[in-house]
């Protein structure tokens, strides 16, 4: 898609640090990291979102999310990771072709968990979310 700066790291018309790459994804650094090794996991085509995210490309999508975390461990001695997805303009997506952000974490990083993202507690009971929920899949 014109002017979506992630279509074009694919085109190669911007650079970009590329970590791994399969047929249909590529995985970059993250121009402003996070942490060390702050990975960003894109499909080549431009879909906006997660749920656009073609379902057959699901193995392949676990497969280099996989070989990026397996890599970086290696690369920077560390196991632990934070997985996340900013998912529309709510969730804080700012670059809006579709990402997976992969931050490797250390001991005594400073960061938090991913509860740390939100506190927004609902004032209904989880039942009756659980029967909202419900109805709609029903529908
Ligand atoms: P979002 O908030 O949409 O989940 O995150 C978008 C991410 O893309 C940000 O962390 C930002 O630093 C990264 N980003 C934006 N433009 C570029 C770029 O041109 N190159 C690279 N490597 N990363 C970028
Ligand atoms: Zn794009």
């Amino acid at each position: 898609m014109e002017n979506c700066v992630f279509c074009k790291i694919v085109k190669k018309e911007i650079d970009a640090y590329i970590i791994e790459e399969s047929n249909n994804f590529l995985a970059f650094l993250d121009i402003h990291p996070h942490t060390p090794g702050h990975t960003l996991v894109i499909p080549k085509d431009h879909y906006e979102r997660f749920l656009d995210l073609p379902i057959n490309l699901g193995e392949e999508f676990v497969k280099i999310v996989k070989e990026c975390s397996l890599l970086l461990s290696r690369a920077l001695k560390t196991k632990d990771f934070t997985l996340g997805i900013n998912e529309g303009p709510y969730a804080g997506q700012a670059v809006n072709h579709f990402h997976l952000h992969i931050m490797p974490r250390f001991k005594n990083d400073g960061g938090k968990s991913i509860h740390s993202v939100v506190f927004n507690q609902p004032k209904e009971s989880l039942e009756e979310i659980y029967l909202v929920i419900s109805k709609a899949k029903q529908t």
